[in-house]
């Protein structure tokens, strides 16, 4: 087993931001495999994009030979809210809630978000 690092920000235009998760599995072999999810989901394999669209679940099981449901297990958990801002340090939140998955931290010192919540399939339905 390899190391799995996460990563999230936002992709698209400007006034229309659109935010993405990646997950990057470097695989003891150095295979590096990125699944990209947002506006698109996507697989690279080493830089490459090798698939794109409906079906990643799929790639990424071939690829890893790890099941897609394991991966996203590990892609919540690193999605916990974080205990001090990665901004400023800060330890003071307010937290904002919406509409489902809209539920966010944002950072009583730098007002930056720190957190928000991540829409799963037991929410919706
Ligand atoms: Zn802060």
């Amino acid at each position: 087993m390899g190391k799995l690092s996460h990563k999230s920000g936002t992709e698209g235009p400007n006034w229309d931001p659109y935010s993405f998760d990646e997950l990057n599995l470097v695989k003891s072999d150095g295979t590096n495999v990125v699944m990209h999810m947002g506006l698109i989901e996507s697989v690279k394999v080493n830089g490459k994009e090798i698939h794109s669209g409906e079906g990643t679940d799929k790639v990424i099981e071939e690829i890893t030979g790890m099941y897609f449901d394991k991966w996203m297990k590990i892609h919540y958990k690193l999605n916990e809210p974080p205990n001090r801002c990665p901004h400023c340090n800060g330890k003071h939140f307010e937290f904002h809630s919406g509409y489902v998955g809209e539920s966010m931290q944002v950072c009583s010192d730098c007002n930056k978000i720190v957190w928000c919540e991540e829409v799963t399939e037991s929410m919706i339905r």
